[in-house]
């Protein structure tokens, strides 16, 4: 039977689930299955709480004794709650998070157990990490990995299960995950925050960087998912015609959110807030079936992690309401594709957003100062930026028309590109008059505390300031944010601490604080121009005027990755202790390979799909025209009306023929193009080198993918509706 028919059944009889209906403010319940700070001050001597709080917050270790007091507390935590089970719960690079549990179990004699947890367990586990991608670090007689709790990050419940948040390295030191670097890069970021602080206000020992991630997705009626083999393996829609109404009308963005969709974000919310993560907003987005959520900001460590639970929790409670998320970049061509803007400040231990213009023109140099850096940063580091956000997946949103462009720019609004401007002309080369002084800090004196204007916000831009923070737009919707937040982070830490450096220079030729910093300042705006665009980031001249001014647009992965051979990268990634050279290759090798095997699976789904299900739907419906042609010349050979005139005939034939004909034309042409396609995989396959296998995926495999897309999609359009066995973009995208 046509499963599209069957799957079709089913969704007109769905009805919505209730949500679970808590009846108390969230402020009850919110953190309740997390081993937050104020349980732990319960739970712990105020000695062990002290250390551990300090160890949190300066970054340093934690001794066997305080992590056995702090196991034993969180067992007792989590054993009132029904807990049975603890596991370390980390981000290896598969993009996924990997978790194997273990029952608080030991033998107590004569055939009992007890619930034990020690510290060690807690500190340290061992799993057999063969099977997570290393990128050639680990022989197999080394395959051992650690997995070590990350105090920064609380433990939590899922299930019956204590989660206990980790950091994933090999036997032999070297990192396997998202976590460890970004920890270090964001230690990186505090120290020379830190230090760039302290021309401004000596009370700041540490800078925190913050993140406020905005998770976009898809949702789709389990019932079509079902039915869509391609969305199953590759998360996407590889074949589809657009539907005559898509999002012209602009009629979703915002609109009243259908009710078994509310029920669902009702329960997945719930579910967030028992583990503490703040998620605030919801709406529909711009695309049919397409939604947003979006938490309060957090330290960016943490936002991270609850980045990577909520996905998993999405697509539990989806499944519980009879739907499925798509968290793919593109899950359907010809409608907007799904990112994740990630909003990035820096905090200080007083309270003070780094981003925010303050009151004061003192506040305000320091705004500036930081401004001016991460422009710079990104500037400097355009093309590594680019590489923290490449996907198979997010390929298809930059560049194309509704994402950020893979080109890197940054826009920061018409009122601070004037002050940048100003600050450009006015500030002297030379020594400063006390007169230009003054009068350069009466100019920034006057930037409102207040920049957020919604007018003024530019939405093609991948990276732009937001009036207290940037936003950085071409982060893909399934991505971990992890990857693109270490690079940022890195890259603004070693922009401040040559600034710093530059500063110090100055003062030291006599030059006074200030003044040094007006100058650094200028030089750096001087320095940064080609990156700043205000302009509209989708137009073709864009892609020219960037051309010219010598920024790079690479629209694929494999090519935006090639920065990491570059001297400058490798050194910064050393000379600051975030990744080892070896460890860069191996990551490097890790994305390439995924990059391959993410498009040869996509490869062979169309290549099935196309001999399984397109063209014997195709020629099934061939079948039956071709029986009507023969009907046809039967009648007429027996009825007298049309005996002996062959014209008529042939007249009432000549359209079934021509769908014959159209039928079996695109039948060879997709048949021709899938074959020679599964030849060219079969040549990549054969090529040793990984990174010539990823180009060869990328130019040779690809591009058969948009004419076989194209041939399938017109025989969707050509063969009747009750032939066809995939669901269709209009059914999928109807949400009800
Ligand atoms: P938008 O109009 O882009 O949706 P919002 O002001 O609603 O802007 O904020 C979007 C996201 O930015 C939210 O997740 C919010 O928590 C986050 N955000 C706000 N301030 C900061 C900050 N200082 N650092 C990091 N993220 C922030
Ligand atoms: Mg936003």
């Amino acid at each position: 039977m046509n499963k599209r028919v069957i799957a079709f059944q089913q969704v007109l009889n769905r009805q919505p689930i209730q949500p679970p209906q808590p009846n108390k403010p969230i402020s009850e319940y919110f953190a309740e299955n997390v081993f937050t700070l104020d349980k732990m001050r319960k739970y712990l001597s105020e000695e062990t709480f002290e250390k551990l709080k300090e160890a949190i917050d300066k970054g340093t270790t934690i001794d066997r004794k305080i992590a056995s007091e702090v196991a034993e507390a969180m067992k007792a935590w989590a054993m009132t709650k029904g807990v049975t089970h603890y596991t370390h719960w980390f981000q290896p690079l598969n993009g996924e998070t990997a978790e194997k549990h273990d029952a608080f179990m030991e033998w107590a004699g004569e055939g009992r157990v007890i619930e034990k947890f020690s510290g060690n367990q807690l500190a340290q586990q061992e799993p057999d990490a063969s099977s997570f991608p290393s990128g050639g670090l680990r022989n197999t007689f080394e395959a051992r990995g650690y997995t070590a709790w990350d105090p920064t990050s609380p433990a939590f419940i899922i299930d019956n299960t204590l989660c206990i948040p980790s950091i994933f390295v090999s036997y032999t030191g070297e990192t396997l995950d998202y976590k460890t670097p970004l920890l270090r890069s964001l230690n990186i970021l505090d120290k020379a925050a830190t230090e760039v602080c302290q021309y401004f206000d000596k009370n700041v020992t540490k800078v925190v960087a913050t993140l406020g991630w905005e998770q976009e997705y898809f949702l789709i009626d389990a019932a079509y998912y079902n039915a869509r083999y391609d969305i199953q393996q590759s998360g996407r829609t590889l074949f589809g015609h657009a539907p005559a109404k898509g999002q012209q009308l602009e009629d979703h963005y915002w609109g009243s959110i259908p009710e078994r969709v509310a029920a669902f974000m009702k329960d997945f919310e719930y579910e967030c807030h028992l583990l503490g993560i703040p998620v605030k907003t919801r709406h529909n987005e711009v695309a049919p079936a397409q939604f947003e959520c979006a938490p309060i900001f957090e330290e960016v460590s943490v936002a991270v992690d609850h980045n990577v639970q909520l996905m998993d929790i999405m697509e539990k409670v989806a499944i519980r309401h009879g739907f499925r998320v798509l968290f793919h970049e593109k899950p359907f061509a010809g409608v907007n594709g799904s990112g994740k803007h990630n909003n990035w400040s820096m905090a200080t231990n007083t309270g003070k957003n780094l981003l925010s213009p303050g009151k004061t023109p003192k506040n305000n140099l320091q705004f500036l100062t930081f401004f001016v850096n991460v422009i710079k940063a990104v500037h400097d580091y355009a093309d590594l930026l680019r590489s923290s956000i490449a996907s198979a997946s997010n390929d298809h949103r930059l560049g194309a028309n509704e994402a950020p462009p893979a080109i890197m720019s940054v826009f920061v609004g018409k009122y601070l590109s004037n002050v940048l401007d100003e600050l450009e002309k006015n500030v002297p080369s030379g020594k400063m008059s006390p007169e230009e002084k003054t009068a350069l800090k009466l100019g920034i004196g006057k930037i409102p505390e207040i920049l957020l204007d919604n007018t003024d916000r530019n939405r093609t831009s991948p990276f732009a300031f937001t009036g207290n923070k940037f936003e950085f737009r071409a982060v893909g919707s399934s991505a971990n944010c992890g990857n693109a937040m270490m690079v940022l982070n890195l890259i603004v830490a070693k922009t401040l601490i040559e600034f710093k450096k530059e500063v110090d220079a100055l003062i030291e030729k006599g030059q006074d604080k200030d003044e040094a910093i007006f100058q650094v300042i200028k030089k750096y705006i001087t320095a940064s121009k080609k990156i700043r665009f205000e302009g509209n980031g989708y137009s073709d001249e864009w892609k020219k005027e960037a051309k010219k001014r010598g920024l790079n647009n690479f629209t694929s992965t494999p090519e935006a990755l090639q920065v990491y051979h570059d001297k400058k990268i490798k050194q910064l990634f050393t000379e600051l202790n975030v990744l080892t050279e070896r460890e860069i290759e191996s990551r490097l090798e890790i994305q390439l390979e995924t990059y391959i095997k993410k498009v040869q699976i996509e490869s062979r789904v169309m290549a099935e799909m196309v001999h399984n299900t397109i063209i014997p739907a195709a020629l099934n419906y061939q079948q039956k025209l071709v029986e009507i042609v023969k009907g046809i010349k039967e009648m007429s050979s027996v009825t007298s009306i049309t005996t002996a005139n062959n014209d008529e005939t042939d007249s009432l034939i000549a359209p079934h023929l021509e769908i014959i004909k159209e039928i079996s034309e695109r039948v060879n042409t997709l048949r021709k193009a899938a074959i020679d396609m599964t030849e060219e995989r079969k040549k990549a396959n054969a090529i040793e080198d990984v990174e010539k296998r990823s180009f060869a995926y990328c130019e040779k495999v690809k591009p058969y993918f948009d004419t076989i897309r194209y041939h399938a999609d017109k025989l969707e359009l050509l063969v009747a509706d009750e032939y066809w066995p995939l669901p269709k973009y209009s059914e999928m995208l109807n949400l009800r």
